[in-house]
């Protein structure tokens, strides 16, 4: 292995891949990239549900996802590796007041960025989506350039394109520690010996709290269950009535999710009570809240059969925005974390930010919202409202 590098980063997510392309398309090449598991993308990349969406509730994420997706539409191309991304849309279904309120806000703000978002009736969301029961849906939107790609395909796009251009990707390496010098990053220690370094990125997911600490940073990045489900036509039923596109209908008010996979249906929902860990067994018997849910939403349920099963973890900042940016209070310390369950589709733009900054280039993006100390140094901002 290496025995020092320009740049180390630690994480081989769709994170830390991403930051390994960008750097190395803007010639910066002598840099390792450092994963614990034998393959990349295993952590929360290996276990989402591949959505990609323009609606969110603040500027700077739209804005990720607006220079994201469009990323995302020019992959094969630019990156050179297929990720199956199908653009049928995301619609968020809503069924309070409350949500309509904000919603319509939300849906002024990012017009106003310029993205394209419907405003509907439940009339209208059942007829985009076949199957669906609108029974009290208030409103929904609609954004036809969402969709749905493969993390896997974008990770390893990334990470292939970065080794030919020169990156170091080594696999089955733990970071175990990160060594200081006058409150500079100086070496990173891992179970393979040390690489000497002036610059560390994290970009561990769920682990970012535990890689920050190394170095003396604090990472307020918190690990919360997610569960995902596979639903199969039942024994008895031809086909399953579920909408033959993959779009991704989201009901807002209760987390509960999904969209068409293969011939069956991915869906899921957030547990309200669930309270930070690292485990990721599944717990089979948070499956009937969700049931109790998904078959009012989506009658064909009722008859379908469960084949699988996950669960990943949410990397929860506390505002549920990323952390992207230089760390508070170390030098050489490079943040791309926290970001609260959309992190796969603003992979390749939080990934071209922090490249930017690193080599010092102007990342032609306000990073306020963004950045580490904005816990401590600062009052509550905005946050981010559409976690899922
Ligand atoms: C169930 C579920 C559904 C989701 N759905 C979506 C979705 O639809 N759309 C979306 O955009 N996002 C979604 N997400 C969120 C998304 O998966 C994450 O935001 C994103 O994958 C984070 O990527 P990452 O590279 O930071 O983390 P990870 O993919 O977890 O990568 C971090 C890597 O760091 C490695 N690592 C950790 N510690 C060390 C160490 N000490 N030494 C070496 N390596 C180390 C880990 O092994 C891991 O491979 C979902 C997440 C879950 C759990």
């Amino acid at each position: 292995m290496k025995r020092s590098a320009d740049v180390v980063i630690v994480g081989g997510g769709c994170m830390g891949t991403s930051v390994a392309y960008h750097l190395a398309r803007r010639g910066m090449t002598d840099v390792v990239l450092l994963e614990r598991e034998k393959m990349l993308g295993t952590g929360s990349t290996g276990r989402n549900a591949g959505g990609v969406r323009h609606q969110f509730s603040n500027d700077a994420n739209i804005r990720l996802s607006i220079e994201s997706i469009a990323l995302l539409e020019r992959f094969a191309d630019e990156v050179g590796h297929p990720i199956d991304f199908h653009q049928d849309g995301y619609l968020f279904l809503l069924s309070s007041e409350a949500s309509v309120e904000t919603f319509r806000g939300n849906v002024a703000l990012q017009r106003a960025l310029g993205v394209d978002v419907r405003w509907l009736e439940g009339a209208d969301a059942a007829a985009l989506a076949p199957g669906l029961n609108a029974d009290g849906i208030l409103a929904a939107t609609f954004c036809g350039r969402d969709g749905i790609a493969d993390p896997n395909g974008v990770t390893m796009g990334f990470a292939k394109t970065a080794q030919a251009l020169g990156v170091t990707i080594e696999r089955d390496v733990e970071v175990v520690g990160i060594t200081t010098k006058g409150g500079r990053v100086a070496a990173v220690e891992t179970t393979r010996g040390t690489i000497e370094t002036r610059t560390v990125v994290n970009a561990a997911g769920p682990y970012a709290r535990s890689i920050g600490t190394m170095a003396g940073a604090d990472v307020p990045v918190d690990p919360i269950r997610r569960h995902i489900f596979i639903a199969a036509k039942g024994p008895g039923q031809d086909a399953m009535n579920v909408p033959a596109s993959h779009i991704m209908v989201i009901d807002f008010d209760t987390t509960f999710y999904f969209h068409r996979e293969g011939a069956g249906l991915l869906f899921g929902m957030g547990e309200r009570h669930e309270t930070p860990t690292f485990d990721t067994t599944v717990q089979w018997d948070f499956l009937p809240q969700v049931i109790d849910v998904a078959v009012t939403r989506m009658p064909a349920l009722a008859d379908a059969s469960i084949s699988h099963a996950w669960a990943g973890l949410y990397e929860m900042s506390p505002d549920g925005n990323p952390i992207l940016g230089p760390a508070d209070g170390v030098d050489g310390l490079f943040l791309i974390n926290g970001f609260s369950g959309h992190g796969f589709q603003h992979s390749p733009a939080a990934g071209r930010i922090l490249a930017d900054v690193i080599t010092g280039r102007d990342p032609n993006f306000d990073l306020t919202p963004f950045a580490a100390d904005r816990f401590v140094r600062r009052g509550a901002a905005a946050g981010e409202r559409y976690v899922v």
